[in-house]
Formats: structure tokens, C-alpha cells, sequence
């Protein structure tokens, strides 16, 4: 079984915990740490867990939504750290207990979760996206990526869950407080999804088994939750009772797979 939970999504802080099993001794995977360690320890109560049950962090990419918590939150519990060699040398903190390196093209292990990486068209160094597995069912996970390719559709492909970047209303972006700069960079090829990219990817994928579709990241100043949420269902071609959201402060509560 694939049990996950968010602590939290959105630019201000990501962080998303993916566990094995059914005791709280099993396998527990914090991807990401966007969030300070006193945050991210009363986030993890809310979901009736603790920090010293992590097995592992696993870094996505070097932004500091992904990353800022995650050198303080490894020391302090003594956390191993997964990221790939990119996302390690463009980081400030890498004074981590112990380093793993991820190929963002070869699968691995952590105790009884397969992580299958795959790299995503992103502006940081070596940004990677994950599909989480117990060996049955699959989870995938896709924020921060500014297009879609064959590649990332290939991975996304017969999953039983995903969690899908909805970062923005175009029209909200480009007529909103944004410097011109950062508009760019947002709506650039490597910045992030927009709700119709969002649309296009899920109409491109094989949902047979899709069971939980949750919208993530999604942008408190240029999207709404209405526009995210008909994005989804317009993809999935679904009612909206369907489709969640993760929030910036409540993430989304367990759900499982298997
Ligand atoms: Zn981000
Ligand atoms: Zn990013």
C-alpha cells in the first residue's frame, strides 16, 4: 500500500510525505522541505506523524520552495538526503548527515519504496519529477515544469495517483501585479503549468486506473481554485467532486493506494 499526504504546496513552501504500509514504523519519504523545521514539526502532527519516523528526504530540485527546510530538518533528526548531483551543487546548504545521489534516469530503493525519477523541463540545475511504487500501485508527482514532453507523458502514463502542478490562470498572470520578468520566467518553457497545460497533459494520459487526482501548487495570486479544479475535470472529463487541491497551509490529509 501507498499512503501520502501533503504538508503543504504552493510557492510559499512544498513538502509531501510518501509512506509504505500500514504500521508508522514502515518506510516514510518527506519530498521536499520548503518550510522551517518548527513548521514543518507541527505540519507533521497535524497528519499524526512525527519527524523522527522519516526514512528519507528526497529533493526534487534547489529552489528554495523545495529546499529551504531540508539542511536544518536532516540534522537535527539525522534524515538521509536524496537529490541529484545538480540540485546538490546549486544549493547553499548541503551539510546534510549522510548524501545520496539520484540518476534522474535509473529507479532505486529506499527500504520498500521504488522511486522511478525522471528529469522535467524546469529553470533549475537538475530538477527531477518521481513516480513512487510499492511494487502494485504507482504514485506520480509533477510540479514545476514549464512543458510537457513525450518523456514526462511516458512516466505519468497507467498511474494510480497523481499529483499535478495547476500553477496558474494565464489570463490571470499576464494581466496581474507580476514585474514583466517574472511572468516570463513563470510562462516560460521552463517555468511552471498553467491550468490549460494542466488540461493537455491528463488528456494525453492513460487514466484507467487513476483513483486520486490532486491539483498542486497552485498560485495564490495568479489562479483560483475554481479555474484549477474545472482544469482537472476538463482533463479527466469528471465531475468536480472528483478532482482536490492542496493548499499553501493545510496540504491535503492521507489517502492511499492499494
Ligand atoms: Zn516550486
Ligand atoms: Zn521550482
Amino acid at each position: 500500500m501507498i499512503r501520502f499526504a501533503s504538508l503543504g504546496s504552493g510557492s510559499k513552501g512544498n513538502a509531501t510525505l510518501i509512506e509504505s504500509g500500514v504500521k508508522e514504523s514502515d518506510t516514510r519519504i518527506l519530498l521536499d522541505c520548503g518550510f522551517s523545521t518548527k513548521e514543518v514539526e507541527s505540519r507533521l502532527a497535524k497528519l499524526d506523524r512525527t519527524a523522527e519516523s522519516i526514512t528519507a528526504i528526497v529533493i526534487t530540485h534547489e529552489h528554495s520552495d523545495h529546499i529551504i527546510g531540508v539542511g536544518r530538518l536532516a540534522r537535527k533528526y539525522k534524515i538521509p538526503v536524496w537529490l541529484t548531483h545538480g540540485t546538490w551543487d546549486n544549493s547553499k546548504d548541503t551539510d546534510f548527515p549522510e548524501t545520496h545521489f539520484i540518476n534522474s534516469h535509473e529507479d532505486f530503493e529506499i527500504d520498500d519504496i521504488f522511486l522511478h525519477p525522471f528529469p522535467v523541463p524546469h529553470d533549475a540545475r537538475e530538477p527531477c519529477q518521481f513516480v513512487f511504487s510499492d511494487g502494485v500501485s504507482k504514485l506520480g508527482i509533477a510540479t514545476d515544469l514549464g512543458s510537457i514532453t513525450p518523456h514526462v507523458i511516458e512516466q505519468l502514463d497507467n498511474v494510480d495517483g497523481l499529483l499535478l502542478e495547476c500553477n496558474y490562470d494565464s489570463h490571470m498572470l499576464h494581466n496581474g501585479a507580476y514585474p514583466q520578468k517574472l511572468k516570463q520566467r513563470v510562462s516560460g518553457n521552463r517555468g511552471h503549468l498553467d491550468n490549460k497545460q494542466s488540461v493537455q497533459l491528463l488528456q494525453s494520459l492513460k487514466v484507467d486506473k487513476l483513483k486520486h487526482i490532486i491539483g498542486m501548487h497552485v498560485s495564490e495570486k495568479n489562479n483560483t481554485e475554481d479555474y484549477a479544479i474545472e482544469a482537472l475535470c476538463d482533463g479527466l472529463n469528471c465531475e468536480a467532486g472528483a478532482v482536490s487541491l492542496a493548499s499553501q497551509v493545510d496540504g491535503f490529509a492521507w489517502r492511499e493506494l492499494g
